[in-house]
C-alpha cells in the first residue's frame, strides 16, 4: 500500500508549533483564496483540488486528537520509506485502533450500474487521510478514537427503471467491499510477523453479490436498508448495514409525479374535431383511448389506476396530455381538403396566431 504522505502544515503554510488560532486564520485565508466558486472556469479544477487539500489539512490540524496522531505518524514517516512507516504505525495502533471498513467500488453488472458514496465525507479525502483516520472520525464528536465494534454502514446508489419498480423485478448487484482479513482477524499480524494474506493491512477486498426485489414503493431518493450487508465488524461485532439509495432513471415516455405518471399523446386535427380512438402507452403495454369531439391541445385525460404501485396497495393514475400535431406527411388529397377548410374558415384566424 503506497500512500503518499501529505504535509498538512506545509499545505496551510504553518510551522509545526502553530497555535490553534494560527491554524484557523491560515485556513480561513487560504479557503477564501482557493474557493472554487471564486475562480475563473479554467482555474476551477485546480482550485478544487487545492481547496480539498486545504480542508483536509484543516480537518486534521484543528482537532487536538487528530493532530497529535498525525504528528506522531509524521515523525515516523520522515525516517523510513512510506510503506514501512505505514506498517509501523499500524503496529502501534492495533488493536483498538478505531479503524473501520469502507466499501468502495463501481461498475456495471447485468445492466445495473452503481457507485459508492461510502460514509459521509469518505472519498473526498486523500488516501493518506483515509489510511490514518479511516472511517472512525466520520461519526464525529469527541469519541474520535473510540473503537467501532460494529461495521460501518455503507451507502450505494441503486439505479432502477419505472418498469422494474412496476414489475417488482429482482435485481442483482455486484461490488467489492473491504472485509476484515480472515487469516489475522483484522490485526494485520500473525504471531510476531505481518499477515501475508492481507499484507499487514488487516483488510481484504471481497466481491459480493446481492439479490433484491425492487420494492413497489421505490421512489427517487428513498433508501432501502439491507441489514448486515454493510462493512465487516471487529471480531464479535455486528456487520454494518447497506443502504441503497434509489435513483430512478429517466423514462422516454413517462414522467413520475408521486404515484402518478404523465405522458404526452399525439392527436391529429380531425381526431381533435370529430373525436376518435388513439393508442396510448401504459407500463403494462398500450391501450386504446377515446378522444372526445372538440378536444383542445394540452387537454389532460386521466386513466385511473394506470400509474405506479402505491405503498399500501393500489395504483396511482396515468395522465395523458393531448399534443395536437399533424402527420409527418400530408397527402395531396388531404392537402386539397385543407385548402377547402381554409376557404370555409375565411378570416377566422386564431388569436395571437
Ligand atoms: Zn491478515
Amino acid at each position: 500500500m503506497a500512500v503518499k504522505f501529505q504535509d498538512y502544515y506545509k499545505i496551510l503554510g504553518l510551522e509545526r508549533n502553530a497555535t490553534e488560532k494560527d491554524i484557523r486564520n491560515a485556513y480561513r485565508k487560504l479557503a477564501r483564496k482557493h474557493h472554487p466558486d471564486l475562480q475563473s472556469p479554467d482555474k476551477k479544477e485546480e482550485a478544487e483540488k487545492e481547496f480539498k487539500m486545504i480542508n483536509e489539512a484543516y480537518e486534521v490540524l484543528k482537532d487536538k486528537e487528530k493532530r497529535s496522531r498525525y504528528d506522531r505518524l509524521g515523525a515516523n514517516w520522515e525516517h523510513g520509506d512510506e510503506f514501512n512507516a505505514y506498517q509501523r504505525y499500524q503496529q502501534q495502533q492495533r488493536p483498538g485502533n478505531g479503524w473501520s471498513q469502507a466499501a468502495y467500488g463501481s461498475g456495471d453488472f447485468d445492466g445495473f450500474s452503481f457507485s459508492f458514496g461510502g460514509q459521509e465525507g469518505a472519498g473526498s479525502f486523500s488516501d493518506f487521510f483515509e489510511s490514518i483516520f479511516g472511517g472512525a472520525f466520520t461519526g464525529g464528536g469527541g469519541g474520535a478514537t473510540r473503537r467501532q465494534r460494529r461495521g460501518v454502514d455503507v451507502e450505494a446508489e441503486l439505479e432502477v427503471t419505472l418498469e422494474e419498480i412496476y414489475q417488482e423485478r429482482e435485481k442483482q448487484l455486484q461490488f467489492s467491499m473491504q472485509d476484515l482479513c480472515d487469516k489475522c482477524g483484522g490485526t494485520g499480524q500473525l504471531g510476531s510477523s505481518f499477515c501475508q494474506a492481507c499484507g499487514g493491512s488487516g483488510q481484504t477486498s471481497a466481491a459480493k453479490t446481492i439479490k433484491l426485489k425492487v420494492p413497489r414503493d421505490a421512489r427517487h431518493g428513498k433508501k432501502i436498508r439491507l441489514k448486515g450487508q454493510g462493512g465487516d465488524a471487529e471480531a464479535g461485532g455486528e456487520r454494518g448495514d447497506l443502504y441503497l439509495k434509489i435513483k430512478i432513471l429517466p423514462h422516454p415516455l413517462f414522467t413520475l409525479k408521486g404515484d402518478d405518471l404523465e405522458a404526452k399523446v399525439t392527436v391529429y386535427p380531425w381526431q381533435a374535431v370529430l373525436g376518435g380512438k388513439i393508442t396510448a402507452p401504459t407500463l403494462e403495454g398500450s391501450v386504446r383511448v377515446t378522444i372526445q369531439p372538440q378536444t383542445h391541445n394540452g387537454h389532460r385525460m386521466r386513466l385511473r389506476g394506470k400509474g405506479m404501485p402505491r405503498k399500501g396497495g393500489g395504483y396511482g393514475d396515468l395522465y395523458l396530455q393531448v399534443n395536437l400535431d399533424i402527420p409527418a406527411k400530408t397527402e395531396p388529397e388531404a392537402e386539397e381538403l385543407y385548402r377547402k377548410l381554409a376557404e370555409i374558415s375565411g378570416e377566422k384566424e386564431g388569436y395571437g396566431a
